[in-house]
This record gives C-alpha cells, sequence and structure tokens, in this order.
C-alpha cells in the first residue's frame, strides 16, 4: 500500500509550568488488561470454572455463539460460529445466525476478538510469553502460508455445505455415514480446544474412575492394554493436532491463528473494513519498528496507512501500541 504524505511537525512549547506539566505522562499498558479480560474467557469456553463451581453442570450450553475458536466437544458454556455453521448446514439448515453474527460482529470489531478473547489465541499467547520471544517467519515463507487457512475454510464449507444439500434434499443419511467424524464438520473433528476441553478430560475422568474402584489385581498388562485399545484413531489424531498445536505455537507466534484457524480466515475478510483499526502518528513515530518486533502477527506497519490500518491479519491485540517507545500507536474507531 502507499504511503500517505506525512504532515509537518508542529512547533511545541518547550518551557513554563504548564509546557513541563505537559510532559508529565504517566504510561498506561494494554496487556494487564488484556491478560486478566483473555483470562476469564478461557475459564468461560474451558468450563473449568463452571464444573468446579457447579458440579451438577450437565454440560448444557447456552445459545450464545461467537466468532471465536470453542469447540461443541469442549465442556463450554459458549459456542464457536464456525461450529455452528457447520451443525447447522449437518442438520440441512441454513446458518443465518452464526454468519449473520460473524458479519457484524466484523464489521464493528474487525478481529478484536482474537486479540481479546479466544481461548485458543490466549493458549498460544502464553506460549509465546513463556518463551519470552516474538519470532518471525521469512517474509514470502509467510505470505505462502497465510493462504492455507482460506483453503481449509474452503474445504470446510464443501464438506458441510454438501452435507447440508444432501440432508435437505433427504438423500444425507448415507453420505453422513460416509464422511464419519467429519460428518460434524472438519474443525469440530480436530480443534485442539476440543481435544484439551473436551476429549481429554472425558478420558482422564474415565480413567480417574476405574482407578478409584479398581483392585490391585485389576492393573494387568492386559487390562491397560486394552484400555488402550479404546481409544479411538481419531482420538490419537486429536492428540497429534494438539501436541502439532503447542509445538507451532513455540516456534511460531500465533501459528494456528495466521495460518490454520477458520474463523479467522473468515474474520480477515470482514477487519479489512471493520470500524475498528490502529492509528499510527507519523511525526511521533521515529520509524524505529519496535512495533513491528512485537507484533504476533508479523503486520508489516511502517508500510501501511498511518492515518488508519486495517490489514486483515491484525486481531487488534494493541501489543504495538505497548512496544512503541514514542506512544506513535493508538486504537481508531471509526
Ligand atoms: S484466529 Fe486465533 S484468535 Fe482468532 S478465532 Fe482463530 S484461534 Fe481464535
Ligand atoms: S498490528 Fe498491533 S494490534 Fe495488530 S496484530 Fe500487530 S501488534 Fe496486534
Amino acid at each position: 500500500m502507499e504511503k500517505t504524505r506525512v504532515p509537518e511537525a508542529k512547533t511545541e512549547q518547550t518551557s513554563g509550568l504548564r509546557a513541563r506539566l505537559g510532559r508529565i505522562k504517566v504510561r498506561g499498558y494494554y496487556w494487564p488488561v488484556r491478560t486478566i479480560v483473555q483470562l476469564g474467557f478461557f475459564i468461560l469456553f474451558s468450563g473449568i470454572g463452571i464444573m468446579s463451581l457447579i458440579p451438577a453442570f450437565n454440560g448444557t450450553r447456552s445459545w450464545i455463539v461467537l466468532p471465536i475458536v470453542s469447540s461443541v466437544k469442549s465442556q463450554a458454556q459458549v459456542t464457536s460460529t464456525m461450529d455452528a455453521i457447520t451443525l447447522f448446514l449437518e442438520n440441512g439448515l441454513f446458518p443465518w445466525l452464526p454468519l449473520g453474527i460473524m458479519l457484524v460482529v466484523g464489521a464493528i470489531l474487525g478481529r478484536f476478538m482474537c486479540g481479546w478473547i479466544c481461548p485458543v489465541g490466549f493458549l498460544q499467547d502464553v506460549i509465546t510469553s513463556v518463551k519470552g520471544r516474538v519470532d518471525s517467519v521469512e517474509k514470502r515463507a509467510h505470505l505462502y502460508w497465510i493462504r492455507l487457512k482460506y483453503a481449509l475454510v474452503v474445504l470446510a464449507f464443501l464438506i458441510s455445505g454438501s452435507l447440508g444439500l444432501a440432508v435437505y434434499y433427504g438423500v444425507g443419511s448415507d453420505y453422513r455415514t460416509s464422511l464419519g467424524p467429519l460428518a460434524d464438520g472438519l474443525f469440530v473433528a480436530i480443534t485442539p480446544d476440543g481435544t484439551l476441553f473436551g476429549t481429554l478430560p472425558a478420558i482422564l475422568a474415565g480413567s480417574w474412575r476405574f482407578l478409584g474402584t479398581a483392585q490391585s489385581s485389576d492393573l494387568t498388562f492386559g487390562n491397560l492394554s486394552s484400555w488402550f485399545g479404546h481409544i479411538s484413531a481419531l482420538t490419537w489424531l486429536n492428540v497429534v493436532v494438539l501436541v502439532g498445536f503447542v509445538y507451532a505455537a513455540w516456534r511460531i507466534p500465533r501459528f494456528w491463528c495466521r495460518y490454520v484457524c477458520p474463523v479467522g480466515a473468515i474474520m480477515a475478510v470482514t477487519q479489512k473494513n471493520s470500524l475498528l483499526g490502529m492509528h499510527r502518528d507519523p511525526i511521533k513515530c521515529s520509524e524505529c519498528k519496535e512495533c513491528e518486533t512485537a507484533c504476533p502477527m508479523q503486520i508489516p506497519i511502517l508500510d501501511l496507512d498511518w492515518k488508519k490500518f486495517n490489514d486483515s491479519e491484525c486481531i487488534l491485540c494493541m501489543a504495538c501500541i505497548d512496544a512503541c517507545p514514542a506512544g506513535a500507536l493508538s486504537p481508531k474507531f471509526p
């Protein structure tokens, strides 16, 4: 994108009490607030809080669907719009509600929920914080792999859309059987949070119950191998995806969000024209690139329009604002 001409710098008053007071600034940071917000939503989505606070909680979900990753397989109250879309289609219904929510939220807030609300995004941020460094990918490879998530979302829609049409015309049951676990949606079958908050806790609870009632004579090699043998191929695939997700997040910040996430792919389209965006003050900016170094999505901030930038990959996490020593960046609405 072309850079717009930078306006002339204004002459500043440099002496006097008013000028001195003006220079005393208490700087606020976004990251503590964002971490608290992310943690709160993480507990809500993962169901950890609900399960421990209400022992009788039976996994009933609320009607709330949001443009984040929150698998229907997890013990959460809130569902991802992507999972809701595939479940609507699986039942031969057009997904007006989840699609509408994505478009409305995207038009106003863009990918804000990726940066502040999504539990899978939060997990990756925690991994990057533990690592203590925001690594980047070679530019050409990064731009190439960004396309992967769009290909995956098209594949997910092809699978669920064709099943939806088959169900609508009353010939869906054989097709559903032939799709196997993919009938619930490509991403319902593989998302790491479904494994972490749904599949694995269920397996652990089963093992815990077994260990609670087992006699020492039950703990034989034969029983243990039969227990392992009952774990399905899909569950093993889920575990592999989960381990791969953690490793990838360790190597590359927000790997899943950059290259894989279907919700991120759809919201990236809305982010381009969302009311909420970012602004860079070209007078304060010394082009030190601290913001680009801190950006988990590798946005080329200095190449974008300073008045307002809405890069499709920007998750509005505000890490660049916190990193900027000159205080040149700020959110911009509208
Ligand atoms: S792109 Fe990342 S933050 Fe956004 S919905 Fe997907 S996993 Fe969550
Ligand atoms: S440009 Fe700033 S707000 Fe956008 S993703 Fe990068 S660090 Fe976050």
